[in-house]
């Protein structure tokens, strides 16, 4: 499950995309084939959602969050990065406007201009881009397989960063659990312990409790952080931590969680059935109240007025 890897068909010729400060029509649109983001995979990107609120309104989910984390990811890349939070948002909600999108996927992408050396660039471009995303089915539980590939080592890579190149490990395991028959691979961390999938985060539950691979080893999560939000409202134990895929293969159910997977139970890991029924798991509770909160109402703020101002949390019912 690449970020949302789930569309056959991207753009159209009447999708508009915003190019470093214009909205300009992707079927025309240029991307310089001698760019350093293509050749080394050399560039920092974003998935983030946006949804239909149950009052009919275009909501992007935590778009401060993930522009902060963008504005992030090419800090420690070096990558030079002059554009702000506020208007990267705006500009997003006109993207989404312009192609008539409510229930998206949004993806921007801060890339490198023409450089063959191995030295930063002065220049950095930006492009914005987003599809139709169906609302997720969340019922359908996946089998997933450890992978024979680990995750990249955080001593070579800023694991924290959304960075391209990174997700070429992501393809291989991917490919790997798809080609034996399996919906997701699950992917461990350089000392063998329980890591994530190739885009998404992963929980257990075991008595109730949900329990999550500690930072430092994975991408910190949007959804991830926003999931241990909802325990804490709902009152729900969580924990963070290193453990091994011996552990996991004991707890009583278990979950994905990421912007384009959302929340997604699985049904087996391995030879492994997670025994919970998932409709009686506290996991799946979780699943609800996430659905919950990306389609509840929010009002944009008035002109002039901060977007980042915006509620994130709202309530949840139990
Ligand atoms: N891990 C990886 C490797 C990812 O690509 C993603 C998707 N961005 C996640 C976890 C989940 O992150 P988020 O909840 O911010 O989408």
């Amino acid at each position: 499950m690449g970020d949302g890897g789930f569309m056959a068909s991207y753009y159209n010729n009447e999708t508009i995309l915003f190019l470093n400060g214009e909205f300009v029509k992707a079927a025309e649109a240029k991307m310089d084939f001698y760019s350093q983001s293509l050749h080394y995979g050399y560039s920092v990107f974003e998935g983030i959602r946006s949804y239909k609120t149950v009052t009919g309104e275009t909501k992007i989910f935590k778009a401060v969050e993930h522009y902060e984390r963008l504005k992030n990811s090419a800090a420690a890349m070096n990558m030079p990065y002059h554009w702000t939070t506020d208007e990267l948002i705006e500009a997003t909600y006109e993207t989404l406007k312009r192609n008539k999108l409510q229930d998206a996927y949004i993806r921007p992408v801060v890339y490198a201009p023409q450089n063959m050396k191995f030295d930063v660039n002065e220049q950095s471009f930006i492009v914005i881009e987003a599809w139709e995303m169906q609302p997720f089915l969340g019922d359908k539980l996946l089998r997933v397989m450890t992978s024979s590939f680990q995750r990249p080592n955080p001593k070579a890579f800023y694991i924290h960063a959304k960075a391209a190149g990174h997700y070429v490990n992501s393809i291989l395991a991917s490919q790997e659990a798809k080609a034996k028959g399996y919906d997701e691979a699950l992917l461990l961390d350089m000392n063998g312990y329980a890591a994530e999938a190739p885009g998404a985060n992963l929980f257990y539950e075991k008595g109730g409790k949900l329990v999550t691979p500690a930072l430092g080893n994975i991408l910190p999560g949007i959804t991830r952080a926003t999931v241990l939000e909802l325990c804490n409202e709902l009152n729900i134990e969580t924990e963070e931590k290193f453990f091994t895929l011996d552990e996991l293969k004991t707890a009583d159910a278990a979950f994905y969680c990421g912007t384009a997977a959302e929340v997604i139970g699985m049904k087996s890991l391995d030879e492994y059935e997670f025994p919970l029924e998932w409709n009686n798991s506290v996991s799946r509770k979780i699943q609800l109240a996430y659905k919950e909160l990306v389609t509840a109402p929010f009002r944009l703020p008035p002109k002039g007025e901060a977007i980042n101002a915006q509620p994130l949390l709202i309530e949840v019912n139990d």
